[in-house]
């Protein structure tokens, strides 16, 4: 349903924002939520805006347990950013109370509202076109993580519940292949092999984290370049936002599925296999940002199992789309036939890539300890 003015009226109505309303736009390129930005006039004769959205509840299920994580979350990096000497109002979100002292605004048609703070003088990319802005993404990640290495994961809501336990990831491949609903499968033997001759390693990190090897952290979920603001007078990564997905998780999850979609030559869905290929020189950027600034809180471990993070973090998501393939394309949207096939079998060219470089991966990790 199409948000008109006067309900945007009504919702900003709820916060408690100093100014008059002067109107709403729609604004930045997000996927996912109905982001605007709200404008006030204030008394002085100046304007401020501030970011409003409405949360995509088909997607989030459950947006109350969001916003309790995203609250959570807020809070408690406001309070390690003054205490690192940092400025809480640009190094994180900060949500808006409502009148009723709340952070959201559920609306007569169920929407669910929250404003936040606008961050000036920054900008998002879209694409990873450079290694400088890669470095610069991985340092804004590692201070996130950072910031939150004494945060009680364990209390975080598991909003998409076993979302990157690579086990079950499996049992749903196999149940997808068992049920060959198109007959698919029959044609992509191979790439059903690669998956399957892989299984022990789809262990490797759900086995340590349940073995109190690896710790539980908070995990951001969508380490994607346009989720970290930049700020247009440095250049650096200030303030990592869309906090929707955080969750309680491993710190290989985010630096994996970072290296899975920006240390590659190509498209995520380019069809030809000759110009996939995983760019060691990008996973250096990343690794040598990342571990600048998390490396102090991260276990020996952890940061020994970073390639192992890349590595399963990219073959979940080719397993996932080969799974989409076979059923039918019913949860990835496709734009031509096959896509869901190419996008597998990119992502596993990138795993083989990885696996032949792997000893290059683990001497990049040492160079930055
Ligand atoms: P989505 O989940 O739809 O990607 P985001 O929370 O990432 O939603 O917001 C969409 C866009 O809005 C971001 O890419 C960014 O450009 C902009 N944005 C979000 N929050 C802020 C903020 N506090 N200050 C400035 N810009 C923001
Ligand atoms: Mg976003
Ligand atoms: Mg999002």
């Amino acid at each position: 349903k199409p948000i008109t003015e006067q309900h945007l009226r009504c919702v900003v109505d709820c916060f408690s924002v100093e100014g008059e309303f002067a109107g709403a736009l729609p604004y930045g390129s997000g996927h996912i939520n109905d982001t605007f930005a709200a404008y006030y006039q204030l008394a002085d004769g100046t304007s401020k805006r501030y970011i409003l959205q409405r949360i995509n509840t088909h997607v989030f299920k459950d947006p109350k347990a969001v916003m309790e994580n995203v609250i959570g979350v807020t809070h408690y990096l406001g309070k390690e950013i003054v205490k690192a000497g940092g400025d809480p109002i640009r190094e994180t979100l900060n949500l808006i109370a409502t009148k009723n002292g709340e952070y959201y605004h559920v609306d007569e048609d169920g929407g669910f509202w929250r404003m936040y703070i606008f961050i000036e003088d920054t900008t998002t990319y879209q694409m990873v076109k450079n290694a400088a802005d890669f470095y610069n993404s991985a340092r804004a990640f590692g201070k996130f993580q950072l910031l939150l290495a004494d945060y009680p994961a364990a209390t975080l809501h598991e909003t998409i519940p076993l979302f990157h336990n690579t086990v079950d990831r499996v049992r749903q491949f196999k149940e997808a292949l068992a049920a060959n609903a198109t007959g698919r499968a029959n044609d992509v033997c191979d790439e059903i092999e690669f998956v399957l001759a892989r299984e022990a390693d789809t262990h490797v990190l759900v086995d340590q984290l349940a073995d109190g090897k690896l710790p539980l952290r908070v995990t951001h979920n969508d380490t994607k370049l346009n989720n970290v603001l930049i700020d247009n007078a440095t250049g650096e990564g200030i303030c990592i936002i869309d906090l929707d997905t955080v969750m309680p998780g491993l710190s290989l999850y985010d630096f994996g599925d970072s290296i899975r979609f920006g240390a590659t030559t190509a498209a995520e869905d380019e069809p030809d296999l000759s110009k996939v290929n995983f760019d060691i020189s990008l996973f250096e950027a990343y690794t040598k940002g990342y571990l600048e600034v998390a490396g102090k809180v991260l276990t020996a471990n952890e940061i020994q199992n970073l390639p192992m993070g890349a590595k399963l973090m990219t073959l979940e998501c080719g397993m996932r789309f080969l799974a989409d393939h076979i059923a039918g394309d019913t949860y990835f949207k496709i734009h031509r036939e096959g896509h869901n096939l190419d996008r597998a079998r990119t992502q596993f060219k990138l795993v083989a890539d990885m696996e032949q470089q792997w000893d290059e991966m683990h001497k990049v990790v040492k160079k930055y300890i």
